[in-house]
């Protein structure tokens, strides 16, 4: 068995990482300003709903980076985690952290 890695080409694979690495630094940025504005009088012109949506939202982001960088290193990224079948390198590049494949991910 080939793993993930060797099995696609080496220059997408890159890209990925990259974009993931992007993406999980700009999360980590975004609710470091979120957490920041929550302290300010106002909450730094957020009102509660929207500070908490987004807070939720850079958590979940910080959360699927990770897991998919996490991934990358363990050799299992780019298979789906419900059939093991690869995920269409289309499909990682619109949504790098996808951990499923398209027919799985619907029938969720
Ligand atoms: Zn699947």
């Amino acid at each position: 068995m080939t793993t993930a890695t060797e099995r696609r080409d080496g220059e997408s694979w890159t890209l990925l990482q990259t974009m993931l690495e992007e993406q999980f630094t700009l999360h980590t940025h975004r609710l470091t300003e979120l957490t920041v504005s929550a302290r300010l009088p106002r909450r730094g012109g957020y009102d509660d709903r929207t500070l908490e949506a987004s807070a939720a939202a850079a958590r979940q982001g910080i959360a699927d980076t990770a897991h998919a960088l996490r991934r990358m290193s363990e050799g299992t990224y780019g298979r789906c985690e419900e059939c093991s079948r690869p995920i269409p390198l289309g499909r990682l590049r619109a949504q790098p952290h996808a951990r499923y494949c398209t027919p799985c991910h619907r029938s969720r």
